[in-house]
Parts: structure tokens; sequence; C-alpha cells
């Protein structure tokens, strides 16, 4: 196995380099590099004979672009990322007025369960370490820089949602690890403000998360105005009680000043009634935050389905006249399987036609 540097803050790449007995300033350089999305034989500033022993032995870009599917509709991107072991991830780069926002994966599959969801279907194969979601967002950026921009500057990923596949709040430690090198000195130096981090309800690291420093919106996945209804959905919902997962929200807020994103998908006949509506609203008043709706995305293997456009004008205006801050959530890339890990599932069992196929 490779050693993968994409991970590594730039005082530990320096500290690697002294021990591959190299000056410390390689291990700067090579961050440096990293970070505008090289890999070794780009880092123009390293001797030839450095990079080629380099390619031998780490991994600066330990992730690809494996496919890109772009929407007709509107511009948005699809990628499948691969990652160096065979697996791959899914990551949605959409465009705004404010800039790139790239929606990224932390885990492959997920293990949370949501009765919806795709990318759950088949459990959590792994964790991503800090070095593959970075390496997300620096494929993302070369894209970007291949493609030009329009005034030649080189556009980038200006915001960051954690809202692939896995659950953030699962896999902690690199997660954090991830957030605090976007920042490092040097490097790609996105502000965490312009990061959202969506979550399941895992109220012991809601907790925890309220403590790091890390200014990030907390986006939490509701989808319910209940306990009952949300244990239909969200197997999560048997660990945690709503109370407790609003209560963390509260002290989210407490903590650092942020409001919360409440995410809700409306599904006919589960969630989406008037009365849903108004008792979402009772449980959420007087809390700093914003409520979120989509339509759900029926996906194949599950029996859960969306609503109608009128539904969701009803459910947000039964809301508003509540006094609850809420949007109907754009969607994008309708066309190009949009969804949480619907494509990659598409792709691999492409895959598996293929080779049964041949075979
Ligand atoms: N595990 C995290 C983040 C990944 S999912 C979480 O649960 O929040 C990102 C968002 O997409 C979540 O709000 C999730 O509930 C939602 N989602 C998953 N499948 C969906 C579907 N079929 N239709 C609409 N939203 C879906």
């Amino acid at each position: 196995m490779k050693t993968e540097l994409t991970g590594m803050t730039r005082a530990e790449l320096e500290a690697w380099a002294k021990e591959a007995g190299l000056p410390a300033f390689r291990g700067r350089q090579i961050f440096e590099w990293i970070h505008r999305g090289e890999d070794f034989d780009g880092m123009s500033s390293l001797p030839a004979a450095l990079r080629e022993r380099l390619k031998e032995t780490a991994a600066a870009q330990p992730v690809r672009i494996r496919t890109e599917r772009v929407s007709a509709l509107d511009g948005t991107v699809k990628f499948l990322f691969a990652l160096e072991d065979g697996n791959c991830v899914e990551g949605v780069l959409m465009r705004y007025h404010y800039g790139f926002s790239l929606c990224i994966s932390t885990q492959v599959g997920c293990r949370m369960g949501c009765r919806f969801c795709a990318s759950t279907l088949e459990g959590c194969v792994r964790n991503l370490t800090a070095g593959e979601m970075l390496g997300e967002v620096l494929a993302a950026n070369r894209y970007l820089r291949e493609k030009g921009g329009e005034d030649g500057q080189a556009p980038r990923v200006s915001h960051v949602v954690l809202m692939g596949s896995g659950e953030p709040l699962d896999n902690y430690d690199q997660v954090m690890k991830f957030l605090r090198l976007l920042r490092e000195p040097g490097g790609i130096q996105l502000s965490l403000r312009n990061v959202s981090l969506s979550t399941c309800g895992l109220v012991p690291e809601m907790r925890r998360l309220a403590e790091e420093d890390l200014p990030v919106t907390l986006c939490v996945s509701l989808h319910a105005p209940n306990d009952e209804i949300r244990r239909r959905t969200m197997p999560v919902a048997n660990r945690y009680a709503m109370d407790e997962v609003l209560e963390a929200c509260r002290n989210y807020i407490r903590k650092t000043g942020r409001r919360v994103i409440f995410e809700y998908a409306l599904s006919e006949g589960v969630n989406s009634s008037e009365e849903n509506a108004r008792e979402l609203a009772s449980r959420l008043r007087g809390m700093q935050c914003h409520v979120n709706l989509i339509p759900l995305n029926a996906v194949k293997e599950r029996d859960m389905k969306g609503v109608t456009e009128k539904t969701v004008s009803r459910f947000l205006r039964t809301l508003e006249a509540e006094h609850i801050s809420a949007t109907r959530r754009r969607e994008m890339g309708d066309d190009i399987e949009g969804a949480c890990g619907q494509l990659r599932r598409k792709t691999m069992q492409e895959e598996t036609l293929r080779n049964a196929d041949r075979g």
C-alpha cells in the first residue's frame, strides 16, 4: 500500500519529509502541490529523481474522475470518483450565483439504513480517509481547470456539502481531519463557513461537533414531525428520540451561534399532510432554524413515493403560516440521477452485467 500524503497537514508532511531523509521544505512544497491538484509528475519544483521515487511509494491524488455526466437542464455535473482500491463514490458539482458547490461522499455506502436512500442498500463498505475527501474536491478543481473559466480564470470549488453517500458523523475523526485540512495555510483554504455537514441525527457526535470550533453549517435529516413516523423510515430514530436530536440542535445553535438546517423529504402518505406540517412547526417553534423541503426522489429498489408540486406548496405554506422559515430546495441534475447513490449503483450494476456477458 502506498503512503497517502493527501490527508497530511503541512506539519505532518514536513515531518514525513525529514523522516524520508529530505529537507523539511520539500514537505511544504509537496503539500502545496497536492492542494493545487497536482500529481507527482506536475510537481515541477521537485527534482525529477525524487518525483520518480515518490511515485513508487506514495499517493498524492488518490481520487480520479471515472465518469462524469453533465445535466442538459442546468449544467450540474455528476461524478463517479474512482478510489485507489477500486471502490467508487459519487459527487455532484453545482453552479450557483455565488460559485461552485461540490457535494462529496464520506463513506463507500452507508450503514444507517434509511428506507428511502439508495446509498445504504448494500451497507457500508468502508470509511473514506480525510485525504480521499480532500481528493474529491481536488479532482473537481482539476475538472474545472480543464474546462477553463469564461474570463480565462480557472474557477474553483468554493462551497462543499457533505451530503453524498455515507454518514459523516459515523466517520467522525476523518471528517474532522478533512475539515481542518480545508483551512490549512498554504492549502486550498476553503472557508468552513462555506461548508455544510449533513447528519441523520447521531446525537453524541452532534454534541461533540459543537465543541470543535469548526464553524460549519449543521444540516439534520429530520424527514418526520414525530418519532412514530420517523422510526418508520429511519432506523437511527430507534436509537435517538426526536427530542434528543432537537436538543442537540439547540445546543449546537447556542454553542456556535449558527442556525441549523432541517432537511425534509416529502413522501406521499408518509409525512406530507397539513397536519404533519403543523406538528413539525410546533416542534421547531422558537428555534433558530430553516427547513429545506424536497419531494422524495423515488428510488427503484425502495417502495416510497415522492409528492406532487401541489403537496410541496401546501406543506410550505402551512409552515410559513406557522412562522417557520422554509424553502423548497432547488432540485438540480434531475436528468443525471442526481440523488444519492443512484449513479454508483447503476454503474456497478452495468459493470456486473457486462462481466456476466463476457463470462
Ligand atoms: N447521512 C447524511 C448525509 C447523506 S444523505 C444524512 O442522512 O443527512 C443527504 C440527504 O439526502 C439526506 O437528507 C438524506 O436523507 C437525503 N436523501 C437520501 N435519499 C433520498 C431520496 N431518495 N430522496 C430525497 N432525499 C434523499
